[in-house]
């Protein structure tokens, strides 16, 4: 008889710098791999060529740094995918697909898969895998967001963070009451994701008494939210989003809070009004998320046309200690975030210990 081998976790793009997410779980039954990234740094891919054929796709959500790889699927036998239904909606059609649920259990291939929302995106899930001693892989996931909602996952033995903001520990009131001022102001462009922090934003300024302008996608992410999607949401919020969207006025001049996207000003309706007014007094402009190089977030702010002020839509350091001390766990892959940030990782981690290379034994 062929002795068993040990399950184990590949890295293949995502863990000691911001790029790409791909990793790849040998379970010693199905090859799985979770998340199959492309940026956010135009141009940049994951390197699969030495991966191999895989048996399965699980995606922890939609954003193009974890789901815009798909192209390259033919290079790892085109697997098919398996990602929750609101995820799945926003995917090219054609695909061979299959649901995993926003909550609860269920299977891959016959490997027991868990799941829960992750507080981050529509659709986004934290997926834990019954292989070895278990794997949880967070995705992007936050615990403070007011809509979006999070689910506490369960114990253990090896975790893949999302160490994307470092060691940075602010709370997001503080983000919130810093940007207060410009608000305040008025005349504000806030270039944003419509399937991330966007709706966020656009909810807590309404509930600060400050009804946002939307441009048309932000409008049509604000509905799908409070109707199809409303089961990613934090209890009660469906209702003031359908409000939102029914009485926030259009972009038309500078007037006004304004949230459109993309958030790194590089496409959608958001490129077109930085265009316009680029070279205008007005609006005042403040990205509030990561500012890819060579996108127009990094060159407006580089400039001083632009300000910058983040929104949390990632764990804080402290918010990740706890996570490693609730799942037990003994080994930490510290994933999207940069690797100058490895002493403060392990600090707040130990017990455990920190990697950021594979193989990891599961
Ligand atoms: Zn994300």
């Amino acid at each position: 008889m062929m002795p068993k081998r040990t399950p184990l976790l590949q890295i293949v793009s995502g863990a000691g710098a911001k790029g790409p997410a791909c990793f790849v779980v040998e379970t010693g039954g199905p090859r799985l791999m979770l998340d199959l990234g492309y940026g956010p740094q135009p141009g940049l891919w994951p390197d699969v060529s030495a991966v191999g054929p895989v048996d399965a796709l699980l995606l922890s959500h939609g954003h193009a740094d974890h789901a815009g790889g798909l192209k390259l699927r033919a290079a790892i036998g085109d697997p098919p995918l398996w990602a929750s239904e609101p995820v799945l909606r926003g995917l090219p059609s054609g695909l061979p697909c299959h649901t995993l649920p926003l909550q609860g259990s269920s299977e891959v291939l016959g490997i027991p898969v868990r799941c829960g929302r992750s507080g981050h995106a529509p659709g986004g899930i934290w997926i834990h895998l019954a292989v070895g001693d278990g794997l949880l892989y967070m995705g992007d996931n936050s615990v403070e967001s007011a809509l979006y909602a999070f689910d506490p996952p369960p114990p253990a033995a090896t975790v893949i963070v999302d160490a994307s903001y470092g060691d940075y520990d602010e709370a997001l009131e503080s983000c919130q009451r810093n940007l207060a001022p410009a608000v305040a102001r008025g005349s504000l462009l806030l270039p944003v994701p419509e399937t991330g922090r966007g709706p966020e934003i656009a909810l807590h300024l309404y509930r600060a008494g400050v009804t946002p302008h939307l441009s048309s996608a932000m409008r049509e992410a604000l509905l799908r939210l409070a109707t199809v999607d409303r089961a990613v949401l934090c209890a009660d919020v469906a209702e003031t989003l359908a409000d939102i969207a029914a009485c926030a006025p259009a972009i038309d001049v500078p007037q006004g809070v304004m949230l459109a996207g993309r958030a790194d000003g590089a496409g959608g309706e958001c490129a077109m009004l930085l265009e316009r007014w680029r070279a205008a007094a007005e609006p005042a402009m403040v990205f509030t998320g990561y500012l890819p190089p060579g996108t127009p977030a990094a060159t407006l702010t580089a400039a001083g046309r632009a300000q910058y002020q983040r929104w949390n839509v990632h764990p804080r350091l402290s918010d990740n200690a706890a996570l490693v001390k609730a799942t037990g766990a003994r080994t930490v892959i510290a994933a999207f975030g940069d690797a100058r940030h490895r002493d403060a990782w392990q600090h707040a981690f130990a017990p455990a210990q920190l990697l950021l290379q594979g193989p990891v034994p599961l």
